[in-house]
């Protein structure tokens, strides 16, 4: 029978198996990626000013075309759900604003 690892060892094999989870852990929960935006209110005035909404397709907007949303907008980033016109804020992929610009292909 072997003799228990040192509380040092066992540690350090610990915190190398979870160092080494944590990117997958992240990859398997994108929401986890975006945990530290706040989901963006509708009652922001900026999102109010600018026509946000969180399903592109209820949009009544003048300027919208059919088939822009956020996922395809140049300011949007997937990963996070960040969008660069609204700091600290995650915004729907199927939402939609009135600064929505196509995203290079
Ligand atoms: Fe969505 Fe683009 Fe408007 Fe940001 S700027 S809310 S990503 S449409």
């Amino acid at each position: 029978m072997k003799p228990p690892l040192p509380a040092r060892r066992n540690f350090l094999i610990q915190a190398a198996l979870t160092a080494a989870a944590l990117p997958l852990a992240f990859r398997l929960i994108p929401e986890a990626r975006a945990a530290g935006l706040t989901k963006l209110p509708l009652d922001n005035p900026q999102a109010k000013a600018l026509g946000y909404t969180e399903d592109a397709g209820t949009s009544k907007h003048a300027s919208y075309k059919p088939g822009s949303m956020c996922s395809n907008c140049q300011f949007f980033t997937a990963a996070t759900g960040a969008c660069a016109l609204f700091a600290g804020f995650s915004v729907s992929p199927k939402g939609w604003c009135s600064a929505w610009a196509k995203k290079p292909a």
